[in-house]
């Protein structure tokens, strides 16, 4: 199975919010701007008129932990807010699925993109769940995305394809834009809780591994994807920062200078560990040192050799030889 996509996640940056494909450069920057009023997307009223009379979501002050009986009151709880208005509602382990597309689109979207990703990405990554309950909102269409976004979230999205409110703990997406958009947002709430101190370019670069991504013996794959040929484009122009800047980057330094080579940087150098059988070793064994190696360098070097200049313009020449579309 081939995932495609990516996913913005609002309070990250733009770097999330870059399109999946470059066929769909146009369409990202044809979306209307973020203040631009409701009313205005009379296509969107249009075909979505269930959305307008939802009402907004509830707010749930603190953590609530997806248990198996948190989940299902949680279920029940939007079945009931938001059944009469055509939703479904579904539980899948540890999140609460969403859809308008029906009750077995939604299944279908729950077994072959949410199950399928969260088993693998468990098994390799994550022993914690989540501390919160995401749900996961699938809106089938752009007009419906937007409309539920701004009548049950009060939110207009600034993306075509998705994004995450961290204050209702919900992502929100326009489903027809591709799974791997999702596989990439379901990252971050597992790394939140099972790896904390995690900085932002691992967070990222294993996130954004899997926007595009197979089964592989069981296992998920990141395959290569749109942001390669930027990367290649730094490496050749010789303006790529070393690993020893990208990864001692703060969180602001990560999201807000260079973010879109920060971005491709991270997300090839875990597709590089994964080729050479490390990357889940690395995750763990990081994890297991991050209170001494906060940036992960020196975790790293034990992987790809102390020389990190040798090993940079190794893996830039990999890089080089990489094949996208
Ligand atoms: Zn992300």
């Amino acid at each position: 199975m081939a995932l495609a996509g990516c996913l913005p996640r609002s309070n990250r940056g733009e770097g999330d919010a870059a399109p999946r494909d470059p066929s769909k450069d146009d369409a990202a920057k044809a979306t209307p701007a973020p203040s631009e009023p409701a009313r205005a997307d009379p296509t969107a009223v249009a075909q979505a008129p269930k959305a307008q009379a939802l009402p907004a979501r509830q707010t749930y002050d603190t953590a609530i932990p997806p248990t198996p009986d948190n989940l299902a009151a949680r279920a029940a709880a939007l079945t009931e807010r938001y059944g009469p208005h055509g939703l479904s509602v579904m539980v899948e382990p540890p999140f609460v699925l969403v859809g308008n597309e029906g009750a077995e689109a939604l299944r279908h979207r729950a077994e072959s993109t949410v199950r399928w990703a969260v088993r693998r990405l468990s098994q390799d990554y994550f022993d914690a769940l989540p501390r919160d309950i995401v749900e996961v909102w699938l809106l089938g269409d752009d007009a419906s995305y937007r409309a539920h976004a701004r009548a049950v979230f009060g939110e207009e999205p600034d993306t075509p394809y998705g994004y995450f409110t961290p204050k209702h703990q919900a992502l929100i997406m326009n489903i027809s834009t591709g799974g791997g958009t999702l596989v990439h947002e379901l990252v971050h709430p597992f790394i939140d809780s099972d790896f904390p101190e995690c900085p932002a370019w691992l967070n990222e670069g294993l996130a954004s591994l899997y926007e595009q991504c197979s089964d592989h013996e069981g296992r998920i794959w990141g395959l290569t994807n749109w942001r390669l040929h930027g990367l290649q484009q730094t490496i050749e122009a010789g303006r790529l920062p070393s690993f020893g800047s990208l990864l001692s980057t703060t969180r602001d330094q990560f999201y807000g200078e260079d973010q879109g080579s920060n971005y491709a940087q991270a997300r090839y150098l875990c597709l590089y560990l994964q080729e050479a059988g490390q990357l889940r070793d690395f995750y763990r064994s990081f994890r297991h040192d991050v209170g001494h190696d906060p940036t992960g360098l020196a975790t790293l070097r034990g992987y790809v050799g102390q020389d990190m200049t040798a090993f940079q313009r190794h893996w830039e020449q990999w890089v080089l030889t990489l094949r996208y579309g």
